[in-house]
């Protein structure tokens, strides 16, 4: 009896170094521990002993039990540390490796030419006035003095809303330009003192949208910068030298302009203004191509018509406007050839900036 438990316990503690995991050592705790382990059924035995081999049996059975005992904790313990060993070196973390860097982004060129142009006017008293993007025909067109059929809206081929009205029935659209916004500031003036409307110094920047044909220079989406200044006494020559005023302070001072008769429904007289051209400084190039002038915007003194619609009497007040393309702008300033690339969204491109 003795005998078989020394063996017993030579086969499992060799049995306990051969275990590599913890499916094994659950396997070796059934077999050398477990209820029909031979060391367990030895105590059931006990009983069937001569009285006098019985202590002797039953002592070192004990010892037999608790060696094993132990020398299974020791075993658990040790694959424990070596699982932890094991995450340890695969799950390393190199605290000392630099984080990933996020990219970042930046303002659109675009952007950043309206918020050059906001500030440049801001400076000259000029107030932002955002107004929507989504018009009706009557704002768009018909209170800017473009009546229906008139062939100045050939010029603004637009995007009609899907309203189910038909087109006499003031429809609903994507604006063409920023001018509604006009309209809307100066009866929003008004409104405040009907009797003695206010005067207004106002820029409008927005996107407008107009169904071209998209090529390196037009595009159906673009904004627009629009100014708008109403007040009693305000004449041509105002408008001239605060564009000329405005020129200087966005293009260089040494920079200088032109002013050119033109045409547009809501402004009467109409000019447009060029300014020298800033690549060749006059003297030709392919920007200005070989004339020395960059056209730079439109504008004239507010039409009566316009002036009567927002609530301004033409008899009182007069008032100038003028609207340019940040676009256009940026292209010239940083020599763009295609104004395709500003929706393009080509990091190439938008990075450059
Ligand atoms: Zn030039």
């Amino acid at each position: 009896m003795q005998e078989q438990l020394n063996a017993n316990q030579q086969e499992a503690l060799a049995g306990l170094e051969q275990v590599q995991d913890d499916d094994g050592l659950q396997r070796w705790k059934v077999a050398y521990l477990g209820r029909s382990a031979p060391l367990m059924q030895t105590f059931d035995k006990l009983g069937t002993l001569p009285k006098a081999e019985r202590p002797l049996i039953g002592r070192r059975a004990n010892e037999v039990k608790q060696a094993l005992e132990g020398a299974y904790a020791d075993k658990a313990e040790s694959l424990r540390q070596a699982a932890l060993q094991r995450s340890l070196q695969t799950e390393r973390l190199d605290v000392t490796l630099s984080g990933r860097s996020m990219p970042r982004g930046r303002i659109h060129p675009t952007t950043q030419t309206l918020r050059d142009l906001n500030r440049t006017f801001a400076e000259m008293g000029f107030q932002v006035y955002r107004s929507r993007e989504v018009e009706s025909d009557e704002y768009n067109f018909q209170l800017l003095n473009f009546p229906l059929n008139h062939p100045a809206r050939e010029m603004q081929d637009s995007y009609y809303l899907d309203t189910g009205r038909t087109p006499g029935e003031n429809p609903i659209m994507f604006r063409t330009h920023t001018s509604p916004g006009q309209i809307r500031a100066m009866r929003e003036y008004a409104a405040e003192n009907p009797e003695n409307p206010p005067p207004i110094r106002i820029v409008l920047p927005g996107m407008c949208a107009r169904y071209e044909q998209i090529t390196s220079r037009s595009e159906m989406q673009f904004n627009q910068l629009e100014g708008l200044a109403v007040g009693e006494y305000i004449t041509f020559g105002d408008l001239k030298g605060t564009l000329s005023d405005f020129a200087r302070r966005f293009f260089g001072q040494a920079v200088r302009t032109r002013f050119r008769a033109s045409h547009f429904p809501f402004t009467e007289p109409s000019a447009e203004m060029d300014v020298e051209c800033f690549v060749c400084g006059g003297t030709g190039c392919a920007v200005c191509k070989r004339s020395g002038w960059l056209e730079i915007l439109g504008c004239g003194m507010v039409h009566p018509v316009v002036l009567q619609n927002g609530g301004y009497d033409p008899r009182r007040y007069t008032g100038y406007a003028f609207g340019m393309g940040p676009e256009r702008i940026t292209m010239l300033r940083h020599r763009i050839d295609d104004i395709r690339y500003f929706w393009a969204n080509d990091l190439r491109f938008l990075e450059q900036f």
